[in-house]
């Protein structure tokens, strides 16, 4: 019974470590986000122990009564919340409810078209690699080279051309709205499932600042750590008659035991994304992509060779075009993170340097909302990314703005650092 300081004081100097991390830099990975501390509580709980093969009402072993009991609240939050005729809240991530529901819907061999990994897809989406490139046939769509912006009288020609069993709308790196009813028309005109993942949009989705995919798709996947605010993990969204063959597909097709403590996560951040407290988070995490687009779309960053791509976001990321720069992705996601500032590298669309040092940035807003951001907060830290991507910069001076931002917006001020 020791704590984890006296049992393992080297762990746990880490997630000191960790914390103080979170607590004194800014974090702009745009699928990241700060779970509320109830959702930590839970996901630290006994439920931890509990075996539950099965689902609710039907499990495989006994002592579920209260499992039971979450699980089920789980379930009707999220449906209420999408509006959803059922939902399997199992899957143990995003990749994990990605794979149970293609497993439902499909057989080994069938054809799936989705948007190309380097034009901002997922991995799950068909990539060579991926258990979704080896047990399907792939066709990839792609975005236009001018506007950015999905093609979707390539994606029509396609879909006519492969004949796929199932179409997948949603993305990892895209930073504007697909039209899920053009999609849906075309699936049903060659006869394929639609399947929307919205794990990167499902917060804004929530909030009602994102057009829903749930009356359009046939099954909707979503992680719940994005946007949504809550504990690393997945669901999957369906209409009604798809849902024993989705639960089965995800146990005992792909899964064993629920993890029940993240289950109750997942209830307590669906039971928080109903609350207007949320839907203001979600507004501030579209201001402030708005902002840094507008910011880092200016005439000084174009003299640098900085663009946005598409132009603008309608969402809560930002991808920066680094393509006309002497910087490349990696060299600032390092000059970023010299000031205090976490964001990812990204291969951009016809992106002419290796996947390993990309000519892009993928810079998201909904972890500084959840820290408290507002419209100049958000000026602030677009200025200093400003700064920051100038041939010219001083980094000391730039910590020092990170710094007093960071400590204007205390995060998790009731846990040790
Ligand atoms: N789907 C999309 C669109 C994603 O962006 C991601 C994660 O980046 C996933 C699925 C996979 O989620 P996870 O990392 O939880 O497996």
């Amino acid at each position: 019974n020791q704590s984890l300081h006296e049992f393992d004081p080297e762990v746990a100097a880490e997630v000191d470590a960790e914390l103080h991390r979170q607590q004194s830099t800014l974090e702009m990975i745009a699928s990241e986000n700060f779970a509320p501390v109830a959702v930590l509580e839970a996901q630290g709980s006994v439920l931890t122990n509990k075996y539950a093969e099965g689902y609710p009402g039907r499990r495989y072993y006994g002592g579920c009564e209260h499992v039971d009991v979450i699980e089920q609240l789980a379930i009707d939050r999220i449906k209420a919340l999408f509006g959803a005729e059922a939902a399997n809240v199992q899957p143990h991530s995003g990749a994990q409810a990605n794979a149970a529901a293609m497993f439902a819907l499909l057989k080994p061999g069938d054809t799936i078209l989705g948007l190309d990994l380097a034009h901002g897809g997922h991995l799950t989406h068909g990539m060579k690699i991926n258990f979704s490139g080896k047990l399907y046939k792939v066709a990839a769509y792609h975005v236009d080279g001018e506007t950015g912006l999905v093609d979707m009288a390539e994606v029509e020609r396609l879909a006519k051309e492969h004949r796929p069993q199932l179409i997948i709308a949603g993305w990892s790196a895209y930073p504007r709205q697909l039209d899920f009813a053009a999609f849906r028309r075309i699936a049903d005109e060659v006869g394929a499932y639609l399947m929307v993942d919205m794990a990167h949009f499902a917060g804004l989705v929530a909030a009602g600042l994102h057009p829903s995919p749930v009356p359009h798709a046939h099954v909707v996947t979503t992680t719940t750590h994005k946007t949504l605010g809550g504990p690393r993990g997945g669901v999957i969204l369906s209409t009604a008659d798809l849902a024993k063959k989705i639960n089965s597909a995800v146990f005992p097709g792909q899964q064993g035991g629920p993890l029940e403590h993240v289950i109750a996560g997942k209830a307590v951040a669906f039971k928080a994304a109903a609350t207007d407290e949320f839907r203001d988070r979600q507004a501030r995490t579209l201001e402030g992509a708005k902002i840094l687009a507008e910011r880092l779309g200016r005439e000084d960053l174009a003299a640098a060779g900085v663009a946005v791509l598409s132009g603008g976001t309608d969402v809560h990321l930002v991808l920066v075009d680094l393509r006309a720069s002497a910087l490349d992705g990696q060299q600032a996601e390092d000059r970023l993170h010299g000031i205090g500032i976490t964001v990812n590298r990204n291969a951009i669309p016809n992106d002419p340097r290796p996947p390993m040092v990309t000519s892009g940035l993928r810079i998201g807003t909904p972890a500084l909302a959840t820290r408290g951001f507002d419209a100049e907060a958000f000026q602030e830290v677009a200025d200093i990314i400003a700064a920051a991507l100038q041939p010219a910069f001083d980094a000391d001076a730039l910590r020092a703005r990170v710094t007093a931002l960071a400590e204007r917006h205390p995060l998790y001020p009731t846990l040790a650092s």
